[in-house]
């Protein structure tokens, strides 16, 4: 049984025996506002508040197992889940004390790209939409309720599309994040980008491209063995033309690697008519890897080819990488099961 977290009123109905709908609603109204105990539910007849205690002892699935705080204000957590496993999610907060829950969707990641610390640690299981939900609630519980949330923790959310999704509809239904807040971002997984233009929700989508050279990037990511630049470009194409909206594509940029004005035409050829924006990461130091932080001078030619190019691009802020926090970096601090093969 998955956490009341991910349950929809439906399935709260069944887990807690409820007889009338309104009840289900109740209940499914203060879990999506983080109560963490039926004892909160103070619209609940008293008998009805023990009842449940007594059938469901524990609410949450998964706790909290070690907290870590930036001095930029990020905060990352660690939860043990039921089964042992562990994952990390972070609670990132601007300038203007926006924040935005950074979310895992796995264990680990079955996408293994070259040069990102969860991709070393192997995959070792999806995550459930009760799991992904209390990953949301811990860190709203610790620094205030989140406005925006992305899907850029560990795991690939396109390849557990059916927990994201029951996640979302949660989040942007009960707990009242809008759509537009909320970002999946995707290697590349040309069937889940296909599935999300057809069936939506119509959520922000971000792609991490990291080059636009064939070549290289089959190399630094394998799914594009599989879903080759031009099938991503139509996948994205048709993901525009049924949503309208601007996609993001994700540079994480190393040294003497994709970091050339070349790799940066190659981009903006690639580009094309496709409305995006470009996010370009500092590539985010993971001991053992054999890759090295870009240079300023680096990145600032990279940008000056996509700013000539009249391309929209930011670059991403180094947000909670004292805690290894940040992109890439989740799983540094973590020992992850190997699912053996
Ligand atoms: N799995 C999803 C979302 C999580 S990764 C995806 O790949 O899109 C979030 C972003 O961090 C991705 O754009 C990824 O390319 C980038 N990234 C991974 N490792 C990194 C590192 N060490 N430094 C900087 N960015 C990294
Ligand atoms: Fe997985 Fe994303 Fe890391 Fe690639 S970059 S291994 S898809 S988490």
């Amino acid at each position: 049984m998955d956490s009341l977290y991910g349950m929809s009123p439906a399935e709260l109905a069944l887990a807690c025996a409820f007889r009338a709908p309104f009840r289900s609603r109740q209940v499914h109204s203060w879990l999506a506002r983080g109560a963490t105990s039926f004892d909160e539910m103070t619209d609940l007849p008293l008998l009805e508040r023990e009842r449940l205690k007594a059938l469901i002892p524990r609410i949450a699935s998964s706790e909290p197992a070690t907290e870590f705080e930036d001095p930029d204000g990020s905060l990352k957590l660690q939860l043990r889940l039921t089964d042992g496993a562990a994952v990390e999610c972070v609670m990132l907060e601007d300038i203007e004390g926006r924040k935005t829950a950074c979310l895992s969707s796995q264990v680990g990641c079955p996408m293994a790209c070259a040069f990102c610390k969860t991709g070393t640690l192997g995959y070792l299981r999806d995550l459930s939409a009760g799991e992904i939900m209390e990953q949301f609630h811990f860190l709203s519980a610790r620094r205030g309720p989140a406005s925006n949330v992305v899907f850029m923790g560990m795991g690939e959310p396109c390849s557990n599309l059916g927990a994201v999704r029951k996640a979302i509809s949660i989040l942007s239904g009960t707990v009242g994040i809008s759509l537009r807040k909320i970002t999946i971002s995707t290697s590349g997984l040309v069937p889940g980008i296909l599935e999300l233009a057809e069936k939506g929700p119509p959520v922000r989508l971000a792609v991490s491209l990291t080059s636009a050279n064939e070549e290289l990037r089959s190399r630094l990511m394998p799914v594009n063995r599989s879903w080759g630049l031009a099938a991503l470009k139509d996948a994205l194409t048709r993901y525009q033309v049924t949503t309208g909206e601007r996609v993001t594509l994700e540079c994480a940029i190393m040294g003497g690697v994709n970091s050339s004005p070349a790799s940066a035409r190659e981009l903006v050829d690639w580009i094309g008519g496709l409305q995006v924006q470009v996010n370009v990461i500092p590539w985010n130091k993971v001991p053992g890897l054999p890759f090295v932080e870009p240079t300023r001078e680096e990145l600032e030619a990279y940008m000056a080819v996509l700013d000539s190019a009249g391309v929209v691009a930011s670059r991403r802020m180094r947000r909670g990488r004292g805690v290894m926090g940040a992109c890439g970096q989740l799983g540094e601090t973590l020992l992850v099961p190997r699912k053996v093969e």
